[in-house]
């Protein structure tokens, strides 16, 4: 059977896939959710396109999680990551040594940071540990302050300190975390008067403000369901942080690195975090990569407080210069994440509406589209799934599921987020064609998990 290409139909999993599938079965957690795609990681991936291992094309609108913000196999970074290993030194315990190529990383990070008060940098291998260096610097610089402000449906990673800001999903918390350690969580300002409640038991004294470190928050929640907030609510919480000596702590392991349209989400809300976390697309997903930013004063006081045997990687510190030079070089690439991410948010308002307009008799609804730049989603929901008290239950996500798997069917690669949304994160590199061609996938996808016809009519396009 010849392979599939991207918008022609293909079994899942396929013969190869199948057999992979079985053999990652009997080794690899259970935590591991696919049960359709093996993708081929010694096939020519390219820009946007994918293989897996039975020779089927996709066409890649979620970057791994947000990690290929400049698409695969960007000829830049993989001549700079070449040129590192040439030379051959790889990596040699950089917390204890450290290395000009990594020292120049620190100092461009700092310089890139919003504000221009000094900051210090740690570099690692993952979100969650850029995560876990940022609680530890807060609980030395304050010992005193034992609380930390998180937010509902927040996630920032799977480590125990990460995991106890999570706000997500119960499944990533249930089992592991025994308290809190100090997290506290209030909801997310995603819309005027959401922290109301938080301001109203503050001024009755259930929560001692002299005991806050931080707040920790992700300017965009990723995994929570692509919630974005509103302005006159963050500034107001911003507001009330500073006035009360509270340090932010903005986790852009998703956001930044261009994803939203600026170079960091913060931007945005014209924000000046104490600390910024970024991971993920950092080394375009090259090598494992992660920083902690950090005020100055933040830093560590005793030599050994902190450190990691592969952060500041060689390669992946050529790989993260690589990424930054093509943002320094290429103004395009935020303007396209503007433009393109613009005219798919509209394409999707567009859907939407039809969408509703041909489900009108029944309980399954798609939302408006929400998200800044290219971090979007659409909520798809049963409405009827609800248990006696009224409360959407696991079912109403069911429809959003199998949109997803008959997306995966015909050669586009989208992923859920929260419980019932939809996430388009394509590498920032994507163009207009790309998005038709994305938008007529997932309108099939759609007519063939419902077994109906939409007459989709762009709004606004
Ligand atoms: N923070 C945010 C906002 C994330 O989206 C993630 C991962 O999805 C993390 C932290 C954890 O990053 P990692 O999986 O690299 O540990």
């Amino acid at each position: 059977m010849c392979p599939a290409r991207i918008g022609e139909y293909r079994e899942l999993p396929g013969p190869k896939g199948k057999e992979w599938l079985e053999r990652a079965k009997r080794v690899s957690i259970t935590a591991v959710q696919n049960e359709l795609l093996v993708f081929d990681d010694e096939a020519p991936w390219l820009g946007l396109t994918m293989y897996d291992v039975d020779g089927n094309v996709y066409m890649d609108f979620f970057s791994g999680a947000g990690v290929n913000n400049l698409g695969h196999a960007p000829q830049d970074i993989l001549e700079a990551v070449s040129r590192q290993r040439a030379f051959g030194p790889t990596c040699y315990d950089e917390t204890v040594f450290p290395v000009p190529i990594a020292i120049r990383l620190r100092e461009r990070l700092a310089a890139l940071a919003p504000g221009d008060q000094p900051r210090k940098v740690f570099l690692s291998n993952s979100g969650t540990e850029a995560v876990e260096a940022a609680i530890k610097m807060l609980e030395s610089a304050r010992p005193e302050r034992g609380i930390i402000l998180a937010f509902e449906n927040a996630f920032h990673g799977r480590t125990k300190g990460s995991l106890a800001l999570n706000g997500s999903r119960e499944v990533h918390t249930a089992h592991f975390l025994h308290g809190r350690d100090g997290v506290y969580h209030i909801p997310f300002p995603s819309y005027r008067g959401a922290l109301d409640h938080f301001f109203q038991r503050i001024g009755h004294g259930d929560l001692p403000i002299k005991e806050i470190n931080a707040a920790v928050l992700e300017i965009v929640q990723g995994e929570g369901g692509v919630n974005v907030p509103d302005p006159y609510e963050l500034k107001r919480f911003e507001s009330w942080l500073r006035a009360n000596d509270i340090y932010i702590v903005a986790d852009e392991i998703q956001t930044g690195i261009g994803r939203t349209g600026r170079f960091f989400a913060s931007e945005y809300y014209d924000l000046n975090p104490d600390i910024i976390l970024v991971a993920k697309a950092l080394a375009n997903g090259s090598d494992p990569c992660g920083a902690t930013i950090a005020n100055a004063d933040l830093d560590f006081d005793e030599k050994g407080q902190h450190a990691n045997t592969f952060g500041g990687h060689y390669s992946a510190m050529a790989a993260a210069h690589a990424v930054l030079d093509r943002f320094e070089q290429d103004g395009s690439l935020l303007r396209n994440v503007n433009e393109v991410g613009h005219n798919l948010k509209q394409r999707l308002r567009g859907l939407s509406q039809s969408f509703n307009g041909h489900f009108s008799s029944t309980a399954i609804r798609m939302s408006e589209p929400r998200g800044l730049g290219l971090m979007l989603a659409v909520d798809l929901i049963d409405e009827s799934a609800r248990d006696e008290y009224g409360t959407l239950t696991a079912e109403a996500s069911a429809p959003r599921d199998r949109v997803v798997e008959e997306t995966w069917r015909r050669g586009l690669i989208l992923e859920g987020t929260g419980t019932r949304g939809i996430r388009f994160l394509p590498p920032l590199i994507v163009n207009r064609e790309q998005i038709d061609i994305m938008m007529k996938i997932f309108e099939e996808a759609i007519e063939a998990a419902f077994d109906i016809n939409i007459s989709y009519t762009p709004d606004g396009v």
